[in-house]
């Protein structure tokens, strides 16, 4: 079924108790039991709860998963994913990992016994020699945030089973209406719902999907345990935004697509990143694993000396703010926003310039859009 499809039909989202054609928001922590011990399918809602449910089958749908588990954001979904470890055991992350996930593993698992390093995930010969004895998970982004670096799926997934490790992909960026990780190998997905799943910038949301049995019951007896379950109410938020899932992602796509096109004739930007272009080393992977598009975020560096707070301050479209995937145009300046607790020199070297911009390209018009990038650089 086409993704434009599964977004209104996949999951059971009609309420299987009243045909009600929008899933009802059961706002509810507990359910009455018609026989003692009789395995009732709903209990307790850190459990189960239907409204939840009805999200988590949707996600697995459209990941491709048998599975799929819905988490208060996508930091306790990332969590959860990690906790399938044990002390003792070893993670392979990407060097430009989102840096929340980076805290997580660096402040709160590496004190639990749970070591780890840091590779380029593009450099697969490097991937392949960090391995160590006790190396049980890749954890990595693509595109990664903000240079929007790509990694191989496919290669990384033959790489981690040779090792008797799993892949875990967060595909927030990408998502599955332009990546399918499962497909191409990967052991978990994750998300962070925050940002194109949930779409309107209004309700923090997380999700895991997988498609093997054994991690399946793994995470779900992690969501249970630990506990950091998505509410009913945003459940049924999430679900109201998948239905315009596929028309938002098809509009971030072609705008980002006209913006990029736009930018590259301007001579006061120096450098962009973008997947989807042609011309850029890793345009290969990209079209080997990205179908339906290249997803909405570009990053920029303007020419050294460009007034980049003056820039980013005078723009009337684009909203100067952290986060991305919502349907607002927004732009952020890493250096001083997102990646500011960086010390400056591995910033540096990593290729995060004072004058680079992130831009989350909304859904408005691309003609719009691309006039307020204008009328800012004229002011330079
Ligand atoms: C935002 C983000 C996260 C964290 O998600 P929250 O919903 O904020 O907890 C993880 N990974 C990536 C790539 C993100 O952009």
């Amino acid at each position: 079924m086409n993704i434009r499809t599964q977004v209104i039909h996949g999951g059971h989202q009609v309420d299987p108790q009243t045909g009600a054609v929008n899933m009802p928001i059961y706002q509810t922590t507990t359910f009455k039991q018609t026989e003692l011990g009789g395995g009732a399918k709903w209990e307790y809602t850190r459990s189960e709860n239907p409204t939840r449910a009805s999200l988590e089958e949707l996600i697995a749908s459209l990941e491709h998963g048998t599975a799929g588990f819905a988490f208060s954001s996508g930091m306790s979904a990332i969590h959860a994913v990690m906790s399938t470890l044990s002390a003792g055991d070893h993670i392979l992350l990407a060097d430009d990992v989102y840096g929340g996930t980076f805290r997580l593993v660096n402040s709160i698992l590496a004190r639990l016994g749970i070591t780890y390093d840091q590779v380029d995930m593009a450099d697969l010969p490097a991937v392949t020699s960090a391995f160590t004895a006790n190396t049980k998970m890749i954890f990595l982004e693509t595109p990664t945030n903000p240079l929007l670096k790509l990694a191989d799926i496919q290669a990384l997934s033959l790489i981690a089973h040779n090792h008797q490790a799993t892949l875990a992909v967060d595909n927030t960026f990408a998502t599955p209406y332009n990546q399918v990780p499962l497909d191409l190998g990967a052991d978990f997905v994750v998300h962070s719902g925050t940002k194109y799943i949930g779409g309107h910038s209004d309700v923090l949301s997380g999700f895991v999907v997988t498609n093997d049995d054994r991690h399946s019951a793994e995470i779900k007896h992690l969501q249970m345990s630990i506990g950091a379950t998505l509410g009913a109410s945003d459940s049924y938020l999430v679900l109201r935004s998948l239905k315009t899932f596929a028309l938002r992602m098809r509009a971030h796509n072609d705008n980002a697509q006209a913006l990029f096109n736009w930018l590259q004739t301007q001579s006061q930007v120096a450098k962009i990143y973008y997947p989807g272009d042609a011309s850029s080393a890793q345009y290969a992977i990209a079209q080997k694993q990205m179908h339906g598009g290249f997803g909405g975020m570009i990053s920029v560096e303007l020419q050294a000396g460009l007034d980049v707070k003056k820039f980013v301050e005078s723009l009337k479209i684009f909203t100067l703010a952290e986060s991305l995937g919502g349907v607002e145009s927004l732009v952020e300046v890493p250096a001083v926003m997102t990646h500011a607790s960086i010390p400056a020199d591995i910033r540096h070297e990593h290729g995060i310039t004072d004058e680079l911009i992130r831009i989350s390209v909304g859904i408005e018009d691309s003609q719009d859009l691309i006039a307020d990038f204008q009328q800012g650089l004229a002011q330079l």
